[in-house]
């Protein structure tokens, strides 16, 4: 397949050039995603997995009315991974006039609180992300488009019930829900069965 093939929206399209066709991760995950499917992605790192939940998760956000409040949250286990699934989602974001952000712990908060201002992605980690949702400054009813990466992982740094928090402040009937993950033992799995409905499992 090829981007054109997969991809509708002419400014993801083009930023899209730089990379020669679609990972096997990204021909299995767009199509279900962009038809509103839940998705289970069985992915490592290397395969192309950031960009098989953002071009979706962007072009979501400009075939509708581009909120200047958060609809698209990923959360990550590390800030290592934040950061770089950031870089990504930015520099994406930017050839189509996305505004995101990212919060994790460790830093103080009031930059990360002025930079959530009007952003519509947020990439998070999950600890910092419940501390923001408590003091208010950030608000995840709106949430249309909420990506769990490294599922296994976050499970394995004991973050269930910051991840259940958040869920919980999320609307159910308005977020669709992606989960990628390395490994697909029983936790991921009952993980999986909690927040993701009917979802398509893809492995690669
Ligand atoms: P990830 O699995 O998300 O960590 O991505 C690994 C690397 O693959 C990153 O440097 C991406 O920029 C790159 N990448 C993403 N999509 C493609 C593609 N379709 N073709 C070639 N490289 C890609």
């Amino acid at each position: 397949l090829s981007f054109s093939d997969i991809v509708l929206d002419s400014r993801v399209l083009k930023f899209l050039t730089k990379y020669p066709k679609p990972t096997p991760i990204q021909s299995a995950a767009w199509p279900a995603l962009l038809a509103g499917r839940d998705v289970i992605g069985v992915a490592e790192t290397g395969s192309g997995k950031t960009m098989a939940f953002a071009v979706p998760a962007v072009s979501y956000l400009l075939s509708n009315k581009i909120a200047k409040k958060a609809s698209v949250l990923i959360i990550s286990p590390t800030r290592e991974l934040a950061m770089q699934i950031h870089d990504n989602l930015d520099d994406l974001g930017k050839a189509v006039g996305i505004k995101s952000v990212c919060v994790y712990g460790g830093v103080p908060k009031d930059q990360q609180r002025r930079d959530l201002k009007g952003a519509s992605v947020v990439v998070a980690t999950p600890g910092r992300l419940i501390d923001l949702v408590n003091d208010g400054d950030i608000d995840l009813s709106q949430i249309t488009y909420l990506v769990l990466d490294e599922a296994d992982r976050m499970l394995e740094k004991g973050f269930e019930e910051d991840i259940k928090r958040v869920m919980s402040a999320t609307d159910p009937m308005k977020r669709k829900t992606v989960m990628f993950t390395a490994t697909w033992p029983p936790s991921v799995r009952d993980l999986a069965s909690q927040f993701l409905k009917d979802p398509v499992k893809v492995m690669i």
